[in-house]
């Protein structure tokens, strides 16, 4: 064959860094702080409930929006936290995960040609999902040390083909919370050029400094944004791949046709069990939240004692650092060594920007770990020099 297998417009993608640097821990025994899931199950009465789910019968195609329980359940808990109503029936979508959410509705609002203005770094389904569109991506990219949008920047960047703003706060890798004046500043943009938001919502309670704004809930804004969210981080459950979209009914319409031949429907008595979850009371959002503090703390101090530059995250569950005090200068080639030389495997933030002079020596660490694991990294992490 003359032509390389992969269709071109995907050239680059390869593996992801999660599965690259996962593996990397899986082969050498090192702790993995490097892809986001925690080393500790969620609530135990939501395990028991996806158990009595499945002894109840719930094990073959639920519908394809989900099932109405669920539906309704997302539906209250955006009342519950942001005072917001969607119809569980049209504008509720329960999907794949947060990432079958993102791909159906870039799927379904791109056309080849079109502009995406997301901020960079990107997560990196947001760059896979824009290219298998035939769609451009088009970064505002947050800059150490404060990761702040450029909002002059963001508004420079709108040209005539573009459609869609990308967000995502928290945002993945930085722990960027945008604020309310650059929400606004951001649904002006798109209500003058009438552009679609899509928004990536799953670190929504794991907010330290600042508070989420969903931006769906600013004036102008709920008709023109698509809001995902996802079971994963919020309970503890990455590995359930349970996600929703809250969008009014034509939007949800939109993203349910890819959807459909996406994987049609999932996690049958997984659904169920969300459902019960999303009703847990407030203190279970609270602790989860303060327990996170605490260890972001934790792994802050013991990074900054180590001689990295950290730079402390308002939301998610990752740390930056610049690794350039310690007299590296490349973060990917600082990742690949690390396992072997420290036994601790990390991200390197370079593969989630175009622009990587700016991603080059960040390294993202993630904190979701037991205590006594963070405690063991940042003590291997010592005395690192190159
Ligand atoms: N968006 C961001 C910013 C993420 O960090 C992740 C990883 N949880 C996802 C989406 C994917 O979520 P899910 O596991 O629910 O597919
Ligand atoms: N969201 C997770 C992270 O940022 C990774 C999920 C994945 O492997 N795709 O670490």
């Amino acid at each position: 064959m003359n032509r390389p297998l992969l269709a071109r417009h995907l050239d680059g993608l390869g593996t992801t860094i999660f599965a690259e640097m996962s593996a990397l821990a899986r082969t050498t025994g090192a702790i993995n702080l490097g892809q986001g899931f925690p080393d500790t199950d969620g609530p135990t009465e939501v395990i028991e409930a996806a158990v009595a789910a499945m002894r109840d019968g719930a094990n073959q195609y639920p519908p394809g929006d989900g099932i109405p329980d669920l539906r309704l359940a997302v539906a209250e808990h955006r009342q519950r936290f942001y005072d917001q109503t969607f119809d569980p029936d049209g504008e509720v979508l329960i999907t794949t995960g947060a990432t079958e959410a993102i791909a159906a509705a870039l799927l379904a609002l791109l056309e080849p040609g079109d502009e995406v203005i997301a901020l960079e770094p990107f997560y990196d389904s947001y760059a896979a999902c824009i290219a298998m569109a035939g769609a451009r991506r088009v970064g505002v990219t947050l800059r150490p040390p404060h990761f702040r949008p450029d909002l002059d920047e963001l508004r420079a960047a709108v040209t005539e083909r573009t459609r869609v703003i990308m967000l995502n706060t928290p945002h993945n890798p930085t722990g960027t919370v945008l604020t309310r004046a650059e929400l606004e500043a951001i649904a002006a943009v798109a209500i003058e050029h009438d552009l679609i938001v899509v928004t990536d919502e799953v670190y929504e309670h794991l907010v330290y400094t600042g508070e989420h704004i969903p931006i769906s809930t600013l004036p102008g804004m709920r008709e023109r944004t698509v809001t995902i969210s996802s079971a994963g981080k919020t309970f503890s459950f990455t590995g359930w791949k349970i996600g929703w979209v809250c969008a009014p009914r034509e939007l949800i319409a939109a993203v349910r046709t890819t959807k459909q031949f996406l994987t049609y429907t999932s996690g049958a008595p997984f659904q169920p069990a969300i459902a019960h979850a999303l009703r847990l009371p407030d203190t279970y959002f609270d602790g989860l939240r303060e327990d996170l503090r605490h260890k972001r703390d934790l792994l802050g101090g013991g990074l900054r004692a180590a001689g990295l530059t950290v730079y402390e995250p308002q939301g998610t569950y990752f740390t930056t650092t610049d690794i350039t005090p310690l007299g590296y200068a490349d973060g990917l080639d600082f990742c690949r060594r690390l396992p072997e030389l420290r036994g601790v495997v990390a991200i390197p933030e370079v593969v989630f920007f175009d622009n990587e002079e700016v991603g080059r020596p960040l390294v993202r660490f993630a904190f979701c770990k037991r205590v006594e694991v963070l405690e063991e990294a940042v003590s291997r992490l010592k005395r690192l020099e190159p």
